[in-house]
């Protein structure tokens, strides 16, 4: 599973699971721009932070200019970046709502109809949306992040039509990963976290990097018959 000479766009890869991938990555031989909110707080030559709010429309398009114009090309995106705002559906706030939708879900689109279009030109890409168990599941007090993440399914889906449509081998992919020790799950009560773990087969939660080496796959040629597959990564939690 080698990346050689490919250039990476993965976003919130400052910590978690995008930080895992951009490790994962660049160890395969890719350069890889995190974008993320936060600065990057960590050293690895090839990895490049990059300010960015995945909210900001216009931002997301000088993103994706100042990527092909620097490096004529972009081989790899993964829509890493997320949030959770928890709360029961009845006591959920608008602001609740449109923060999470925003982030993980319009966040995924504003990159994607900026980067798609530049990988259907160059005839090739891999696109990898990071979904969520929840997305495939649902789960109490989530419904905004529910629905975020099975909207990133239906986009997955969409654009392996869309950015194939003129014969270009651009793959689009989704990993839904289950419940994955990082600073997310900072606000599950711990003995919630413990019947999650109970609940896979493999009866513990997954390390990040357990989640990355499934984007490396997929970003590699490795998988290049697959797309429009959403790829549940959970430990065997809903068997
Ligand atoms: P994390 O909180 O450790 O990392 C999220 C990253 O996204 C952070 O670096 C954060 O700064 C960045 N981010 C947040 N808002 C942003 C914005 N508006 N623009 C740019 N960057 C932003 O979380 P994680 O667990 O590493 O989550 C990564 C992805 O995996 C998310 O999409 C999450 O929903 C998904 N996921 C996580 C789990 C889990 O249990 N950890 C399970 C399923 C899916």
């Amino acid at each position: 599973m080698r990346l050689d000479g490919k250039v990476a766009v993965i976003t919130g890869g400052t910590r978690g699971i995008g930080r895992a991938m951009a490790e994962e990555f660049t160890n395969a031989g890719a350069r890889v721009i995190v974008c993320d909110i936060e600065v990057l707080h960590y050293q690895n030559d090839n990895v490049e932070g990059y300010e960015l709010n995945v909210t900001d429309s216009k931002a997301c398009k000088v993103l994706a200019d100042y990527v092909k114009g620097k490096y004529g090309k972009v081989d790899i995106l993964v829509n890493n970046a997320g949030i959770t705002r928890d709360a029961l559906t009845g006591k959920m706030s608008d602001e609740q709502w449109n923060l999470v939708i925003d982030v993980n879900l319009k966040g995924a689109f504003n990159l994607t109809r900026f980067i798609g279009p530049i990988m259907q030109v160059d005839g090739k890409g891999s696109i990898i949306n990071i979904s969520s168990v929840v997305g495939e599941y649902g789960n109490i007090g989530q419904a905004n992040y529910s629905a975020s993440k099975a909207g990133i399914i239906g986009m997955t889906k969409t654009w392996a039509k869309e950015f194939t449509m003129k014969g270009a081998q651009v793959r689009v992919n989704a990993i839904s990963p289950g419940y994955t020790m990082t600073d997310i799950l900072k606000t599950v009560p711990q003995e919630l976290l413990e019947k999650f773990a109970k609940q896979t087969m493999l009866g513990r939660l997954a390390e990040p990097t357990e989640i990355a080496k499934v984007a490396l796959f997929l970003a590699s040629d490795d998988s290049s018959y697959i797309t429009g597959h959403n790829l549940s990564v959970n430990g065997g939690m809903r068997l």
